[in-house]
């Protein structure tokens, strides 16, 4: 086994702590990754917190990750010693099934293999995640960076990068849609740049009037304080998509007010039920649908990097210390996030 350091929480309760623990030895189909960046995304804290009651303690968050080949096996023809490589949210599924077969290993009709709180198959323990200074991934679960891009910044793109590309594309997104996108965090800020670059016209819905100038920035053409009625009024049928990425239980209706007829709303964020319930009046005399949408399959990842370093589409990026971490999700909770922390994993050394 390998040796392995990371940062773990133990309870729901209990602050993300250093933790020791051991990864498996490189299978011949398997790479070894020692781990550089890594995203904190707010699924992490989430399942930290056991907020979805299905964490498993010790839990090692993290699926944003970045690293250098250390070690191949001997059937891996994708990657060599030294490469830079990503890992995602997913580092196995059944590899049959029709989703499996069609390249969306993300809708595995068995169950995926999660990066983190998973049962791994190889050892029949959980897996760990990225806050740690290795991995070991079948090759078929590790993506390739583009050398063009910046790698302190790429780390993000892995969760939430490809969560906000997934659907943009599947909604084929093109030149001159009105697209809106509800939260200016980690999704929200990659949600406006991949939209912008596929061309269309966006609008950032926020709670947080001084994330305004940003959100220009970033590429959004107009800003729509949620809060605001009026504003709100002013925006009612205006959208052909949007990009829902509030984290928590909320009154979607109003935000489906804003949607043209025939369009869609898309659900990234709360991954829970809405406890407002859904006015089914705006879907029935609009033909108006809402939908959900998990993070993508290993093709499409590897598709949006490439998309990515084509286009010039980089997260915004605040990096932290591992031992900073606990004041990270601090932040998260409090709409303070610019627009994701990356954990430098040279400060576990
Ligand atoms: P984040 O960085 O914390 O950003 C969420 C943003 O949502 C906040 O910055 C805030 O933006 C807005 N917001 C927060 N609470 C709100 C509320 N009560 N009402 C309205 N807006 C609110 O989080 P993230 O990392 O982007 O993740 C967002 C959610 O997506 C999380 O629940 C995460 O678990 C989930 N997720 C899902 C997938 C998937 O595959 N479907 C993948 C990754 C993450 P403003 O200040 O602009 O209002
Ligand atoms: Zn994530
Ligand atoms: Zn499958």
């Amino acid at each position: 086994m390998i040796k392995a350091k990371g940062y773990a929480a133990k309870s729901e309760t209990s602050p993300l702590e250093p933790f020791a623990f051991e990864r498996r030895m490189p299978g011949s189909q398997d790479v070894q990754i020692e781990i550089l960046y890594c995203g904190i995304c707010h699924s992490d804290l989430h399942m930290a917190r056991n907020e979805w009651q299905v964490t498993v303690y010790p839990v090692v968050p993290g699926h944003e990750i970045v690293g250098k080949v250390v070690k191949v096996g001997d059937q891996v023809k994708k990657f060599k010693e030294g490469d830079i490589v990503a890992v995602g949210c997913l580092v196995d599924s059944c590899r049959h099934c029709h989703g499996c077969q069609d390249g969306l290993e993300q809708y595995c009709e068995t169950g995926f293999t999660l990066t983190y709180n998973s049962p791994e198959k190889e050892t029949g323990g959980m897996t760990y995640g990225g806050y740690s200074d290795s991995i070991v991934v079948s090759q078929d679960f590790v993506l390739k960076v583009p050398g063009s891009l910046d790698i302190k910044a790429v780390a993000p793109l892995l969760c939430a990068g490809i969560t906000t590309y997934s659907p943009l594309r599947h909604w084929k997104v093109k030149k001159g849609d009105k697209v809106g996108v509800v939260g200016l965090g980690g999704l929200g800020h990659m949600a406006v740049k991949i939209a912008h670059a596929l061309g269309a016209t966006v609008t950032m819905i926020t709670t947080s009037p001084d994330k305004e100038k940003d959100a220009r920035r970033l590429g959004a053409s107009d800003v729509l304080i949620s809060t605001n009625k009026d504003m709100m009024d002013k925006f009612a049928n205006h959208f052909d998509l949007i990009i829902n990425t509030i984290p928590r239980t909320h009154d979607i209706n109003p935000y489906l007010e804003l949607l043209k007829r025939d369009a869609t709303m898309v659900i990234v964020g709360a991954v829970e039920m809405l406890q407002s319930g859904l006015d089914t009046r705006q879907l029935i005399f609009k033909r108006k649908s809402v939908a959900g949408s998990v993070i993508g399959g290993i093709r499409e990842t590897q598709e949006m990097l490439d998309f990515c370093a084509e286009h010039n589409v980089l997260p915004d990026v605040e990096m932290i210390p591992i031992q900073k971490i606990n004041e990270a999700y601090e932040r998260m909770l409090k709409n303070d996030v610019k627009y994701r922390f990356v954990i430098d994993m040279a400060s576990l050394k």
